[in-house]
């Protein structure tokens, strides 16, 4: 059913323009008060996923786009989102945007907050881990554009506070990653009870069975935007070290130590893993900090914010933060355990080089990571080479 569903969508709905030209925003005629927006944020031409999925957005089409990280997806929705909105009525609420985790709904919402300033718009952030009741009174006081995972929302919707009958336009963005974290059925319960009548523009790494399923049930017609390769992109040098679980710890300080590796985000399987691994950085005079579920949000906040200021030069992180993070120059990602999964390990990766910046990513294999290895060499569609631990270290740059 669901590969008919997809056949069809081939032959009737995919976009006529797979690898569009990227283009300047004056094409679009947005509203002058978008348009500025966009200048503030200095955006001069449209990446390909906005080149493609705008004008779709803007016309009033429901879309599924496959669509890394790092793409500009983000402005892809919020762009037209503003641009069909910014004219209606302001005492409802008009948007959703629902996202995997909290740090990406406050990314979206800082992102909005930039492009939408002269909009006039307003925008809640509703999330676990702060205060209840400021989010209520900005959900009670029918805020323009609501961003959130799902998890939240459901609180205020059971209690009321949050109105959905006016909201015309809803993303789901990374909504791979929403499965993956098993947020289907609350997914479910927002999306049941929104108007029909409404534009859904779906965004997803990945397009899978449940991606499909969803899309059948929730979206009008949808149309598919399929942009790039769903592997990193070739400006990412990637090497992968083989090495045995004890010299982990060895092997990260002497790469840390290079002077290439401005920055590094170390991604470590296992939340324990992550405050030991920083824990043994910091006492060894590293400039880093981590993020982990078991951090309060504040904390996971201040964390980013840093890193992303270059206050600090290494974040270790789970793979929370591995997606849909927008964390900028970040010269080295770092797979201190290898990802159980080739998309997870393609997400991690997207982490670096994005907006053409060149970014290099570092994985450690030991010797029970065969399996995994000849997956992630599959996605990539090449044969992995593995460094022999050591033999790139000091005596050889990085980069
Ligand atoms: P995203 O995929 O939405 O996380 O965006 C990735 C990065 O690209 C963010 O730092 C954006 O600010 C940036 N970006 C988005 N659109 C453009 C554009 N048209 N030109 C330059 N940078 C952009």
């Amino acid at each position: 059913m669901v590969e008919g569903f997809l056949r069809r969508e081939k032959e009737k709905k995919i976009s006529k323009n797979p690898d569009p030209a990227t283009g300047s925003f004056d094409a679009l005629q947005l509203d002058p008060r978008v348009r500025e927006g966009v200048l503030d944020m200095r955006y001069e031409t449209m990446t390909p996923v906005q080149a493609e999925v705008i004008p779709l957005a803007i016309a009033g089409n429901d879309i599924i786009a496959a669509s890394q990280t790092g793409t500009g997806k983000t402005a892809a929705f919020l762009i037209p989102l503003l641009q069909r909105l910014i004219d209606k009525e302001r005492t409802k609420t008009r948007a959703l945007v629902l996202t995997p985790t909290r740090e990406l709904a406050i990314q979206i919402d800082e992102t909005f907050v930039g492009l939408g300033y002269h909009s006039g718009m307003s925008s809640v952030c509703v999330v676990g881990g702060m205060p209840f009741y400021p989010q209520e009174e900005a959900l009670v006081a029918k805020t323009d554009v609501v961003i959130a995972p799902p998890g939240r929302l459901l609180d205020h919707m059971r209690f009321g506070t949050f109105d959905l009958s006016s909201i015309s336009y809803v993303v789901l963005d990374e909504a791979d990653r929403m499965f993956d974290m098993g947020f289907l059925p609350d997914l479910r319960r927002i999306l049941s009870q929104l108007p029909k009548k409404r534009q859904t523009l779906l965004f997803s790494a990945t397009i899978g069975r449940d991606v499909l399923r969803v899309s059948k049930e929730y979206l009008r017609d949808p149309i598919s935007v399929q942009i790039g390769r769903q592997v990193p992109v070739d400006a990412v040098e990637q090497r992968f070290f083989a090495v045995s679980q004890r010299n982990k710890i060895d092997l990260i300080m002497d790469i840390l130590d290079d002077r290439a590796v401005e920055s590094a985000l170390i991604f470590v399987a296992t939340k324990r893993g992550v405050q030991q691994l920083d824990r043994t950085l910091y006492k060894a005079g590293f400039s880093c900090d981590a993020i982990h579920g078991d951090r309060t949000q504040e904390e996971r906040v201040v964390a980013l914010e840093k890193f992303r200021r270059g206050e600090i030069d290494f974040l270790v992180a789970t793979d929370v933060a591995s997606r849909g993070l927008d964390i900028a120059n970040v010269s080295h990602v770092i797979n201190y355990d290898i990802p159980r999964d080739p998309d997870d390990y393609i997400h991690r990766v997207g982490r670096t080089a994005r907006a053409k910046k060149k970014g290099a990513a570092i994985t450690f294999v030991t010797s029970d990571d065969g399996d995994i290895v000849r997956r992630i060499e599959h996605a990539l569609g090449h044969k992995i080479e593995l460094q022999q631990e050591g033999s790139g270290r000091r005596r050889r740059p990085l980069r």
